[in-house]
């Protein structure tokens, strides 16, 4: 079976170029002139007009966890589907054991979580929140079963390992050709800060949220991380850096000669902190998550980061909850589920924010959401680029459809979106994974089609 889509612009990581793309099967068959006999009865689809970006990759995403005693709003189901609608063709969700299970036992509850649940591809990265020898002797089985990425966190006694730990893990994944992303913030001067702003009454005040978090905690973070990596001789991820001052430290390590990636997500360029400041406890208690949503200065200057390439990658940290779950922490604002919904939206207020509203190119788009993740988590060149033998993985774009994000039209099952009433510059028509036509009109027209994907080394 074949399509061509005919009429549109092919966009890439260098640039954008009018072509056709011709589908066969699973596949790319050609970018470009399509000749009649190579098409042969191919079903002809018109995206005059329109842009055609390889399918958008989520590196960060949370989906069927349990956390802050409760579980997220979307499952694998719930959560793949409003990615596909959003043009995101594949997620990396977290698999997360707890403190004193395995590795192994953690993919194998995440493949249960998600195994023929899925309608757009996914991969997992493996969560080390322990560590001893038997840990390390397991590293090996996960990169048998495709897991070449892993998380830490300098947060969150839950999840912490301890400095010493992290270097052991940094230096063992590094022999192995393995790598980490590392949520960056200090646990206990944020700890104390918290006491300190419950003592002092504020408790109940969402807005002591973004106070016992501020940006120089999470700077300081990333500052040490990138000398534990400095003395393990080993590249590292930082995920979901929110502001100037982390950047900063990011930039002295990368003087130094140290290769760091970096994250960011839309909720860090598209809204700024005055979120948390709303007086109605339920619409500012929506947007907490950690790190908390910044200034304006630094989503500016996350913008003219990702211009200069220096940050790599945006993934959105879809960790949803319901306004009701978010309740939980009316009388106590670390009772708040952390975590926000945003796989469903990330393309379009991107495109709107970024590529309509001049901070970004649509070539730089491309790299940010779909080309660096793909070099980044080992998954170039069968996802991340329209070429020949590359998967069909394509999201049609129409920069004339604009249309208002409405929490009634989502898909994702958390009752709301961070973005509500945001008007879109196009939208996302069309969607294809494999070939397999999976949004159409923007509508989810598929099935659960997402299978697991067995990573390669990072390449980027
Ligand atoms: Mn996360």
């Amino acid at each position: 079976m074949k399509t061509l889509l005919r009429g549109g612009y092919v966009v890439s990581g260098k640039g954008c170029r009018r072509a056709d793309v011709l589908i066969n099967g699973e596949t790319v068959e050609k970018v470009g002139h399509v000749l009649p006999a190579l098409a042969g009865d191919a079903q002809v689809v018109d995206v005059g007009g329109c842009y055609l970006f390889p399918g958008f990759i989520d590196a960060h995403t949370h989906f069927d966890l349990d956390v802050c005693n409760t579980t997220t709003a979307d499952d694998f189901e719930s959560g793949s589907r409003s990615a596909i609608r959003g043009g995101t063709t594949t997620v990396i969700d977290f698999a997360c054991p707890n403190k004193g299970e395995t590795l192994a036992y953690g993919l194998s509850l995440w493949h249960k979580k998600a195994d023929g649940r899925c309608y757009c591809d996914y991969g997992f990265h493996m969560t080390i929140d322990d560590w001893n020898e038997d840990i390390e002797k397991e590293l090996d089985d996960m990169f048998a079963e495709g897991i070449t990425s892993f998380k830490m966190y300098l947060t969150y006694p839950a999840m912490m390992i301890g400095d010493g730990a992290v270097y052991h893990a940094l230096k063992a994944l590094r022999r192995r050709g393995g790598i980490a992303g590392v949520h960056c913030e200090n646990a206990g001067v944020i700890d104390a800060r918290i006491e300190e702003l419950k003592a002092e009454g504020c408790g109940a005040d969402v807005s002591s949220h973004p106070i016992a978090r501020p940006d120089y905690c999470e700077a300081e973070a990333v500052a040490r991380l990138l000398r534990i990596a400095q003395a393990a001789e080993s590249p590292v991820v930082i995920v979901h850096t929110t502001n100037k001052a982390a950047l900063g430290e990011i930039a002295a390590a990368r003087r130094r000669g140290q290769k760091v990636y970096v994250e960011t997500c839309p909720q860090y360029l598209a809204l700024d902190d005055s979120v948390y400041y709303d007086p109605d406890y339920s619409n500012a208690a929506r947007f907490v998550c950690a790190p908390p949503i910044r200034t304006q200065e630094d989503s500016e200057a996350l913008w003219k980061a990702l211009r200069r390439g220096e940050v790599q990658t945006i993934s959105t940290d879809h960790c949803s909850f319901t306004l009701e779950q978010k309740d939980m922490g009316r009388e106590d604002f670390t009772k708040i589920p952390g975590g926000l919904p945003g796989v469903e939206t990330r393309g379009e207020v991107i495109y709107t924010a970024g590529v309509a509203g001049k901070r970004m190119s649509l070539a730089g788009m491309c790299r940010a959401l779909s080309e660096n993740p793909a070099r980044l988590y080992g998954l170039f060149p069968r996802k991340g680029v329209l070429a020949e033998g590359s998967d069909a993985d394509i999201v049609v774009y129409d920069p004339r459809a604009s249309h208002v994000l409405r929490a009634q039209d989502m898909v994702s099952k958390a009752g709301y979106t961070p973005f509500e009433g945001f008007r879109t510059e196009g939208s996302i028509v069309k969607v294809y994974l494999r070939g397999m036509l999976q949004v159409d009109g923007g509508k989810v027209v598929g099935d659960k089609h997402g299978v697991y994907l067995k990573r390669g080394k990072c390449e980027l």
